[in-house]
């Protein structure tokens, strides 16, 4: 269950006000539209081959993208790991400087905003966000004005040529009477054969490169180049600050949890 709301309004209201308010939530909850991303088949290869880089210890990075509406976003570059990332079995802590310098960039030089992040609970049978990483998610929110979040937990399944990575989405959400709903899960919906036009970009390649973990693993080879004013409209762009500080740790209690009891 998420963690209640520091500013929680309901404090001071009469038992009825309050309950009033909980109906109201538990209706809202049952007509929220189902959550959905779309994401270039190059951009989630490119999640899979870092997960894939660490097969039993925490990787991750963040998403740049835009929110169609309330409950459609779409994924239109992903952030790897910066080289001072730190990670341990069961965390992962992004490189700040490497995703300020390169989150900047993305959002102030190409219009695109900070939606969300990845990280990976490889083979830890964990396919949803722990309660570590909602504390996390739930307490930065506030602080940076944001009331939509987007947290994508890949795992890895099989040996070999058979490994599976899953991406599975999340959003946090955070309703306008502040209230934090239920963490809810959603569809990734991929886009066969696209690849990003960010990623084909070499000036952006290069800018991403610097400063970033393993900088030689790319998916993309050969692609054929989309024009950018496919993606960038004359819309107003909004730039949303990004995450300063990120920590996904798995507690104990996940563990217990989610490990599978015959
Ligand atoms: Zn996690």
């Amino acid at each position: 269950m998420p963690r209640k709301n520091r500013n929680n309004k309901n404090q001071g209201q009469s038992p009825n006000k309050t309950h009033q308010r909980q109906e109201s939530n538990r209706a809202e909850l049952h007509s929220r539209p189902e959550f959905t991303v779309y994401i270039d088949e190059d951009e989630r290869a490119q999640i899979e081959k870092w997960v894939e880089l660490k097969d039993n210890i925490e990787t991750g990075g963040d998403l740049f993208g835009l929110w169609v509406n309330s409950y459609t976003a779409v994924v239109q570059f992903v952030l790897g790991p910066g080289q001072n990332c730190n990670r341990t079995r069961v965390s992962f802590y992004q490189d700040i400087e490497y995703l300020r310098e390169a989150g900047n960039y993305l959002t102030q030089q190409h219009g695109l905003c900070n939606i969300g992040q990845w990280h990976s609970h490889h083979r830890l049978s964990l396919t949803r966000p722990s309660g570590g990483d909602e504390n996390t998610v739930w307490g930065n929110m506030p602080n940076l004005g944001l009331n939509r979040y987007i947290v994508f937990i890949a795992t890895i399944n099989g040996c070999g040529r058979n490994t599976k990575v899953r991406i599975n989405p999340y959003l946090f959400e955070i309703n306008q009477r502040g209230a934090q709903l239920p963490v809810a899960s959603g569809t990734l919906k991929v886009l066969e054969r696209q690849t990003s036009p960010f990623r084909c970009n070499k000036v952006i390649a290069d800018f991403i490169k610097n400063g970033r973990e393993n900088v030689n693993v790319e998916t993309t080879k050969e692609t054929p180049k989309r024009k950018k004013k496919d993606y960038i409209s004359k819309r107003e762009i909004f730039l949303k600050p990004k995450f300063q500080k990120i920590e996904l740790i798995i507690t104990p209690n996940d563990m217990a949890n989610t490990f599978y009891k015959p």
